[in-house]
């Protein structure tokens, strides 16, 4: 079982220069295939920039490098676009599910509350949310909170793969923004979405943070000290966690 991290997409800020972010997708190899955790923005999306795109690309440093499309990447580590057969999303905002329509015939799975939210255009940073991104009508597995725990987090099993996979939501970015949970070898790969900022950094300003991402920081830190067997990442992990990667 290998879990691929790729880069699909980097945004830098202009202040500080020194935030230059990646978005970390994750390609496992399961039981079912390939299993995608989120896709970055995909062809479409370089082809014909959507509204929200080019406003990222005003108030950020894009490269806007249409190379780092995750449809590229699966081919790059060697496989074919259809091996991808499901796709786990944290939330459905532009850049973490623009590639869907390069998975046409994968499997969907989200947060009912996220899907909810994108039909009806609400919450916070709403205009993230893009309609062509599913024009394409794909093949969907809801999820709605079950009572289940993952540790002390509130969880929902992703029903049918090995490793084994939990959804752990942890609203407020969006409706259903939900992290992923997947056991390794070792221990387990816990992938937070947008509920967290990089772990490795703690110069980050938690005011940011809490304002955008949510109260669960300060949590997810305190885990990952009591963890060191749970590997921990945010869905913008600063540009070297990804260069690190292949050193
Ligand atoms: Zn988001």
């Amino acid at each position: 079982m290998t879990i691929h991290i790729i880069n699909g997409f980097t945004c830098n800020a202009h202040i500080p220069h020194n935030w230059n972010t990646g978005l970390v997708c994750l390609l496992i190899e399961s039981n079912q295939g390939l299993v995608l955790v989120d896709t970055g923005p995909g062809l479409h999306d370089y082809a014909n920039p959507t509204l929200i795109s080019k406003i990222f690309k005003m108030v950020t440093i894009m490269p806007f490098d249409p190379q780092e499309v995750a449809i590229n990447e699966v081919r790059r580590l060697g496989f074919k676009p259809g091996d991808v057969k499901n796709i786990i999303l944290t939330h459905m905002h532009f850049d973490h599910c623009g590639g869907l329509p390069d998975f046409p015939h994968a499997r969907v799975h989200v947060h009912r509350k996220e899907y909810e939210a994108f039909i009806t255009k609400t919450g916070f940073l709403s205009a993230a949310y893009v309609r062509r991104h599913i024009a394409h009508k794909p093949d969907w597995v809801f999820y709605d909170d079950m009572g289940e725990k993952w540790f002390d987090f509130n969880a929902i099993r992703i029903n049918g793969f090995e490793p084994e996979m939990w959804y752990i939501p942890m609203p407020y970015h969006t409706a259903g923004m939900s992290g992923v949970a997947i056991k390794t070898e070792g221990g387990w790969h816990f992938h937070c979405g947008d509920a967290a900022a990089d772990f490795r950094r703690n110069d980050l300003p938690e005011f940011t943070i809490s304002l955008i991402l949510g109260p669960y920081m300060p949590r997810l830190r305190k885990f990952a000290s009591e963890h060191p067997e749970v590997r921990m990442t945010a869905s913008h992990m600063f540009l070297n966690y990804f260069s690190d990667l292949v050193k």
